[in-house]
């Protein structure tokens, strides 16, 4: 999937990367992407990448009792990307009880808050859904990631209350501009953009709604759907051929980001990049899957999709070509069903499928 470029792509080619694999299969599924990195980088001429590895997540705060150390973020800044496995185990808390999510601190602190998650199915055995062939889904959701109903989780609040509440937060500064690069992405492609909110219910819905529409009007040769968001639930499994770029708030975006990876097979099949105006970040959709942590089953697909929105993100056009390389070179893996890792019904563990993978780009 081609994603826009910055509008200024840097003129080097040589591309410092921060790589954070994280916790639980993060670092299994990181290590696939950069075997598939390396592999594209033989391939192109004048395009180099030097990687700076980082210490960030769950594992990171046990060793040295911090989940996002400053100097890690400092570092991240000074890169020309991260790419990010997956952070948090289950069992590693903070006193509130809520899991330790500096994915999530990493979005907000660099403002990245463009949340791109393109889903498309490689093959018909991958969906549960009844009739599907290769590329008949095939849509783009973009998930507000820096407020929404995440917008205060880090406020502090008073001990012992017998009540917590969360806000639904919605700026007008934030939704003008996912609305935008929702607009922006979808003139690139099948020029149709469905917004999912609550409005008839929760003020702060019917406001970005209203967003929604004055930036609507920018646009005026882009389609236009308006979808609460328990019906999107059930048009996912019904209709998903009828969406092109779906967008929302944090929250929303973030449930409805599994069950449309659970279409086109799962949390592995699920790449995504967090871009801001500065930063990017390219990283799965899934977490870190601690019960299938250090088994080589992971499934890397995920990670490697990517690796090739960032090499697309760089904007040159060697490395668009790798974005296409990589991307042709899973198309074709995965037209085989025997090509299947064990969550897609397969046999394959993460090792094979990204030797197969590779294989196709020499
Ligand atoms: P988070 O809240 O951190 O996003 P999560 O609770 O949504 O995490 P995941 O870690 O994404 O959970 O896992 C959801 C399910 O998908 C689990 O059953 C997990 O084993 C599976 N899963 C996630 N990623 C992969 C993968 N790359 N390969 C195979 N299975 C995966």
């Amino acid at each position: 999937m081609s994603i826009p470029a910055p509008s200024n792509p840097p003129a080097k080619k040589s591309h410092t990367i921060a790589v954070l694999g994280g916790d639980g299969i993060g670092p299994e599924v990181v290590a696939a992407g950069l075997a598939v990195l390396h592999a594209v980088e033989a391939s192109l001429h004048d395009v180099t990448f030097e990687l700076r590895e980082i210490s960030v997540g769950a594992g990171e705060y046990l060793k040295h009792g911090d989940p996002l150390p400053p100097a890690a973020l400092e570092e991240m800044k000074r890169c020309d990307a991260i790419l990010l496995g997956a952070m948090g185990l289950p069992e590693v808390r903070w006193p509130n009880g809520v899991e330790m999510t500096p994915q999530i601190d990493i979005r907000e602190k660099l403002d990245l808050y463009n949340g791109v998650r393109p889903i498309h199915l490689y093959h018909a055995s991958h969906t549960p859904l009844k009739n599907y062939a290769a590329g008949e889904i095939d849509f783009v959701l973009i998930r507000e990631n820096c407020e929404g109903l995440f917008a205060e989780r880090l406020t502090p609040r008073p001990a012992g209350r017998d009540f917590e509440t969360d806000t639904m937060k919605i700026t007008r500064h934030g939704a003008e501009r996912i609305c935008r690069a929702a607009f922006q992405l979808a003139a690139k492609r099948r020029r149709h953009v469905t917004l999912v909110d609550k409005a008839n219910v929760l003020p702060s819905m019917a406001f970005l709604r209203k967003i929604f529409d004055e930036v609507a009007r920018d646009f005026p040769t882009v389609k236009t759907d308006r979808v609460y968001v328990d019906a999107m639930a059930l048009f996912l499994v019904q209709r998903p051929q009828s969406f092109d770029v779906i967008v929302t708030e944090n929250m929303f975006g973030d449930i409805l980001s599994d069950l449309a990876a659970g279409i086109v097979g799962g949390m592995g099949m699920a790449p995504s990049a967090d871009l801001g105006e500065r930063y990017a970040l390219f990283q799965p959709s899934h977490g870190t899957a601690p019960t299938i942590a250090g088994q080589g089953i992971a499934n890397p697909i995920a990670t490697i999709l990517s690796v090739a929105m960032m090499l697309d993100w760089f904007g040159q056009p060697e490395t668009i070509r790798g974005a296409r390389m990589i991307e042709a070179a899973v198309k074709s893996v995965l037209a085989d069903p025997a090509h299947r890792t064990t969550d897609l019904g397969g046999k394959l563990g993460t090792a094979e499928i990204t030797r197969l993978i590779v294989s196709k780009l020499g």
